[in-house]
C-alpha cells in the first residue's frame, strides 16, 4: 500500500494544486453540520470527510468505538502514534481515486462528506494547558534592540534555552472568534501613575501552535525521541498581545493580563506525519545547548506564512509580512523536551506556541510591534490606511503551508476581528 505521503496518489474528489487539503495533508478538525452535533472530521479538497460515520458505517476503525463521534480531538490523539498513523493511512486509502468503496457509492459519499461552506468549524481539541515560547532568534534580537540596544538585545539566558511562560488556556479560541480590545493598567513610561483603560497597542504574534497528543509523568524526563513521539500535530496561532499593559506589569514575573484575553488558532490540526516531507535542519545553535537539549533531528519544517491585514475601509486583506516557519533557532522538539525538564507533567490537549516567527528580512518580521518599529514607523496601506498597532474593526489573517510538488499540505487560516473594548 502506497505511504499517505506520496506525492503521486490522487482522490476521487478534485483537489486544486494550490488548495491546503489535497490527500497528502488529511488534517483533523471538529465540525457541525446544521442541527448536528460536532464531531471529528478531515479536510479534503473543499470538502470535510465524516469521521463519525464512517465509523458508524463499519469503515473506519481507531481502537475506541466513538472516539469521532465526540466535540474534540483529545480521546483520538490519547490513543499514540501507532494508531494516528494507522487511522491515516485507513483514511487516505477511503479517499484514493483507485478505490470504489466511496467513489461508487453516491448515497453514502453525499452522506460522509459534506461542502465545507455548509459546515460550522469549532475548537478541534480540548486545550489542556497553554504555554507561549520566545523562540526567534531574529523576533527576540529585534525586540531587544528597541527597548535594551543593540549590544545588549539578547538576555544571557536566551541562547542556553527556550524561554516561555505559562499561558492561558480559558481564552484559546478558534479562527473567526471576534477578539475584543483588552483593558488593563496602562502607565506610559512619561506618566506618573497607571490608569486603566482600554489597550492602545494592540498587537498579533504570527506563531505556529504544537499540539501534545501524549502525556508524560509528573517527575519524568523527555528525550528527544520521546518528545517528538508526543507531538500530534500544528496549528497555525495568533498570540494577540498588548504592548501597553505588558510594558507596566511584565516587572518581574513576564507577561499576565496583556496575553490573556484571547489566543487565535485555524481549526485544522494538520499531523506531525503529514509534515514529514518538509523537514529541515533548524539553524546552527551556538553555544552548544546543555546535554538534554542537544538534537540530532532535522525538528525544524520548511514551511511558508503568511500575514494579511484588513482594516474596516478595505475589501480584501493586504499582505503586510511573509516569513518561514524553518528560521525558529529552538524547534518545537526541543521546547517539550525543556517543558518536561523540570519534571513538569505534559498533558494530552497541551498546547505550545513556539513564541513570534520572524525572518532575517525586514519584510519578514511576525508582529507590528516590528513591523512598525514600537511605532517609529508607520505600516502604509493600500487605500491610504496607516497602522502602528491594531484598530477596532482591523482583521488579521494568516495562512501558512508546505509547498510540495504540484500540492501543497496547508493549514488553512486563522482570522480574528478586533471589537472596540467593552
Ligand atoms: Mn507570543
Amino acid at each position: 500500500m502506497p505511504h499517505p505521503n506520496d506525492p503521486k496518489l490522487k482522490s476521487f474528489i478534485a483537489v486544486d494544486p494550490t488548495s491546503d487539503f489535497p490527500i497528502q495533508n488529511l488534517p483533523y478538525g471538529v465540525f457541525s453540520a446544521p442541527g448536528a452535533a460536532p464531531r471529528v472530521g478531515v479536510a479534503i479538497g473543499d470538502f470535510v470527510l465524516d469521521l463519525a460515520l464512517l465509523e458508524s458505517e463499519g469503515l473506519l476503525k481507531a481502537n475506541e468505538p466513538g472516539v469521532f463521534a465526540q466535540s474534540s480531538i483529545n480521546a483520538f490523539m490519547a490513543l499514540g502514534p501507532k494508531v494516528w498513523s494507522q487511522t491515516r493511512a485507513r483514511i487516505s486509502e477511503l479517499l484514493r481515486d483507485d478505490n470504489p468503496t466511496l467513489r461508487d457509492n453516491a448515497n453514502l459519499r453525499a452522506r460522509a462528506l459534506l461542502p465545507r461552506k455548509d459546515v460550522q468549524l469549532h475548537m478541534p481539541f480540548t486545550v489542556a494547558g497553554y504555554t507561549d515560547f520566545y523562540s526567534s532568534k531574529e523576533h527576540a534580537t529585534n525586540v531587544g534592540v528597541m527597548f535594551r540596544g543593540k549590544d545588549n538585545a539578547l538576555q544571557p539566558n536566551w541562547l542556553h534555552m527556550p524561554i516561555g511562560y505559562n499561558g492561558r488556556a480559558s481564552t484559546v479560541v478558534v479562527s473567526g472568534t471576534p477578539i475584543v480590545r483588552p483593558q488593563g493598567q496602562l502607565k506610559p513610561p512619561s506618566a506618573d501613575a497607571p490608569t486603566f483603560g482600554p489597550c492602545k497597542r494592540l498587537d498579533f504574534e504570527l506563531e505556529m501552535g504544537v499540539v501534545v497528543g501524549g502525556a508524560s509523568q509528573m517527575g519524568e524526563m523527555l528525550t528527544e525521541a520521546q518528545a517528538e513521539a508526543m507531538i500530534f500535530g500544528f496549528v497555525l496561532l495568533n498570540d494577540w498581545s498588548a504592548r501597553d499593559i505588558q510594558q507596566w506589569e511584565y516587572v518581574p514575573l513576564g507577561p499576565f493580563q496583556a496575553k490573556a484575553f484571547g489566543t487565535s488558532i485555524s481549526p485544522w490540526v494538520v499531523t506531525r506525519e503529514a509534515l514529514e516531507p518538509f523537514r529541515v535542519k533548524g539553524p546552527a545553535q551556538d553555544p552548544q545547548p546543555l546535554p538534554y537539549l542537544r538534537q540530532l533531528g532535522a525538528n525544524n519544517y520548511e514551511l511558508t506564512l503568511d500575514v494579511g491585514l484588513r482594516t474596516a475601509g478595505m475589501n480584501a486583506p493586504a499582505n503586510i509580512s511573509q516569513t518561514n516557519f524553518k528560521y525558529m533557532y529552538w524547534s518545537s522538539v526541543q521546547q517539550l523536551v525543556h517543558h518536561a525538564s523540570s519534571g513538569c507533567a505534559m498533558n494530552v490537549g497541551d498546547l505550545l506556541g513556539s513564541g513570534t516567527i520572524s525572518g532575517p528580512e525586514k519584510d519578514q518580521r511576525g508582529s507590528l510591534l516590528e513591523i512598525s518599529w514600537n511605532g517609529a514607523e508607520p505600516l502604509e496601506l493600500p487605500g491610504g490606511d496607516r497602522r502602528t498597532f491594531l484598530e477596532d474593526g482591523d482583521s488579521l489573517v494568516m495562512r501558512g503551508w508546505c509547498q510540495g510538488a504540484g500540492y501543497r499540505v496547508g493549514f488553512g487560516e486563522v482570522e480574528g476581528t478586533i471589537r472596540a473594548a467593552e
